[in-house]
C-alpha cells in the first residue's frame, strides 16, 4: 500500500465486508462516505486497478460488470435510473478505480464547493457510456490537460435542471432544494 493513506481510504472501506451494499465475485458497491446527493454510491472492482488511466480494452467486460452493479444498487434502493448519473471523475483523487452512482438532486451538506459541483456537472464527469466508448475505440482513457481541468473546475454554477446560473454555492443549494421540493421556479 502506498504511503498516502488518505488516498487509500476507499481501499480500507472496501476491505470491510460490512460496508458492502452489494457484491459480486468481481466488484462491490459501497456508500460514498461524504455523499454529495441523497443517494451516492461507489462501485469498485476487487482487482487492484488504481484508476481510469490504467484501463485497457481487456477491462471492457469488467466495466460492464461495474455498470450492472450500479444499476442493481439503484434497483435495490427502489429508485429510478433516470434520476441518476453513472460515471467517473476525469481527475480522481482516491486510489482504486471507482464508478460513481449519484442521484441528480445533489441535496447534501457535503456538497460545499464549486469544485464539488463542477466535478459532477461538467465534462469533469465522464459518463460511463462515454468512457466505455473511448476505451473501446482508442484502447485507453486520455487525461484532460491542466488548462482544460482548470477551466472546467471554474465553470459558472449552472443548475442541472433548468437554465439558472447561480452566483454562489449557497444560492445554488437553495435553488436545488426548491427543485427537490417541487416548488414553482
Ligand atoms: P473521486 O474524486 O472520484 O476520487 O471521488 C472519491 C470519492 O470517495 C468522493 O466522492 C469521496 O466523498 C469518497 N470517499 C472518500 N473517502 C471515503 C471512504 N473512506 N469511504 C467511502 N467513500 C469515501
Ligand atoms: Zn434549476
Amino acid at each position: 500500500m502506498s504511503a498516502n493513506s488518505w488516498a487509500n481510504g476507499l481501499i480500507k472501506t472496501l476491505k470491510d465486508p460490512s460496508n458492502h451494499i452489494i457484491s459480486s465475485n468481481l466488484a462491490v458497491v459501497i456508500s460514498d462516505k461524504y455523499r454529495k446527493a441523497k443517494h451516492h454510491y461507489l462501485v469498485l472492482p476487487l482487482e487492484e486497478i488504481p484508476s481510469i488511466f490504467n484501463l485497457n480494452r481487456k477491462h471492457l467486460p469488467l466495466l460492464e460488470e461495474l455498470h450492472l452493479l450500479a444499476l442493481n444498487v439503484i434497483e435495490v434502493k427502489s429508485e429510478n435510473v433516470e434520476n441518476f448519473k453513472i460515471g467517473f471523475h476525469n481527475q480522481p483523487s482516491m486510489q482504486r478505480l471507482h464508478l460513481h452512482v449519484i442521484s441528480k438532486d445533489f441535496i447534501s451538506d457535503c456538497l460545499k464547493t464549486k469544485k464539488h459541483w463542477n466535478s459532477f456537472n461538467t465534462a469533469l464527469f465522464l459518463d460511463y457510456k462515454d468512457l466505455y466508448r473511448q476505451l473501446d475505440e482508442t484502447g485507453e482513457v486520455k487525461r484532460l490537460d491542466s488548462a482544460t481541468l482548470k477551466t472546467l473546475t471554474n465553470t459558472e454554477l449552472k443548475c442541472n435542471q433548468c437554465e439558472l446560473v447561480a452566483k454562489n454555492m449557497p444560492t445554488l443549494k437553495q435553488h436545488l432544494l426548491q427543485h427537490f421540493n417541487g416548488d414553482d421556479l
